[in-house]
């Protein structure tokens, strides 16, 4: 009980905007261990719900692009709105390398200082989806504390950006005044996701590039089908150095919500991410109970014992694994 009330409190004071309570919330959420997992999971519980949707954008582009100098840009820019603006990451790099693509060099640095902006690097993690299940769950401690534009940026370089469209409402495409896919080293899968295509450093000598861009990505985006039969992706250009279009690029993503939020579309599409989000936690959660389990524990060595050696097919071996779990049915 004592335990309850602890994160009763917790949940209390994150939903009270307490900047440092949020931060011990999200470190909660992302820890690994069995037993914080069970307490994030009550936290979140105790997370009141309701209230205007956030507006939750997912950023991604190449390395050097300019995405931690646009979304600073872009960040200062909604607060100036009258936004709270939260910015999460998701590098899986930090995962597999130690390292990371974002990188921990000093980004963003007036955003990260503004009162009412809060940034979290990317949480460390053994696979790409336990890093963006935490990254979820803390967007939600986010919001649950007033932040209400989420942004959730990725590297641009493959499956990370399927996991931050899972979670986010629009996904906005950072592309560099060049031209050509490979060039950029985007995958046509990302540019299926975008709803925007910002060409940033359209500035000085760049400009012309920029525009050609603009034009032959306008071109391209026509032949895929677009994510959302309610949008039309849009392409434009921007400087998150000198600013320029980058109020254009709020225009653009408060749009996308304006039509998202009348259509109905946000909740089905909210629903539908809940829904996915439910069946991959009960993945997790039963595959971890019964690598854990102990009465479970004899049945499955022999089986993976026999798997490994040839003797039983591994079909055959989940079945008469999960036929010990029957009694409980
Ligand atoms: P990230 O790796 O995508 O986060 O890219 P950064 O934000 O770190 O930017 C990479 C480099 O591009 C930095 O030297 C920035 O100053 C520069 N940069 C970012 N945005 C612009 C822009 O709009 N115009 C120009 N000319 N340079 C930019």
């Amino acid at each position: 009980v004592a335990l309850v009330d602890d994160l009763q409190e917790l949940a209390s004071r994150v939903s009270a905007g307490e900047r440092r309570a949020l931060a011990k919330a999200i470190t909660l959420v992302e820890s690994t261990r069995a037993r914080d997992r069970v307490r994030a999971a009550t936290l979140l519980g105790a997370l009141p719900s309701g209230g205007a949707p956030s507006v939750r954008v997912a950023i991604s582009g190449p390395p050097g692009v300019g995405k931690s100098t646009f979304i600073e840009a872009f960040g200062l820019h909604a607060i100036g709105q009258e936004r709270r603006v939260a910015v999460l990451s998701i590098d899986p790099s930090s995962s597999l390398s130690g390292g990371s693509i974002l990188g921990d060099k000093t980004r963003m640095y007036d955003l990260s200082r503004h009162r009412d902006a809060f940034i979290r690097p990317s949480p460390a993690g053994t696979t790409l989806g336990g890093v963006a299940r935490r990254t979820r769950e803390s967007m939600l401690l986010c919001e649950a504390a007033g932040y209400d534009l989420i942004i959730v940026e990725t590297v641009g370089v493959g499956q990370s950006e399927t996991a931050a469209a899972g979670m986010t409402d629009a996904f906005v495409v950072l592309l560099l005044p060049l031209g050509g896919d490979e060039l950029q080293g985007i995958k046509r899968g990302i540019m299926e996701l975008a709803d925007i295509v910002l060409v940033n450093k359209a500035d000085g000598d760049q400009r012309p590039a920029a525009a050609r861009t603009v034009a032959d990505y306008r071109s391209a985006l026509r032949l895929l089908r677009p994510r959302s039969p309610l949008w039309t992706p849009i392409v434009d250009s921007c400087s998150a150095l000198t600013l320029e279009g980058v109020s254009d690029a709020w225009t653009h993503v408060l749009a996308h919500h304006g039509v998202f939020v009348e259509t109905g579309e946000l909740t089905r599409t909210r629903s539908e991410q809940a829904r996915k989000w439910l069946w991959e936690e009960l993945t997790d959660q039963v595959t971890a109970w019964l690598r854990t389990d102990a009465a479970m524990a004899q049945a499955l060595a022999a089986c993976e014992a026999a798997v490994v050696r040839g003797e039983l097919a591994p079909p055959a071996a989940a079945a008469r694994i999960l036929s010990n779990l029957s009694p409980i049915r």
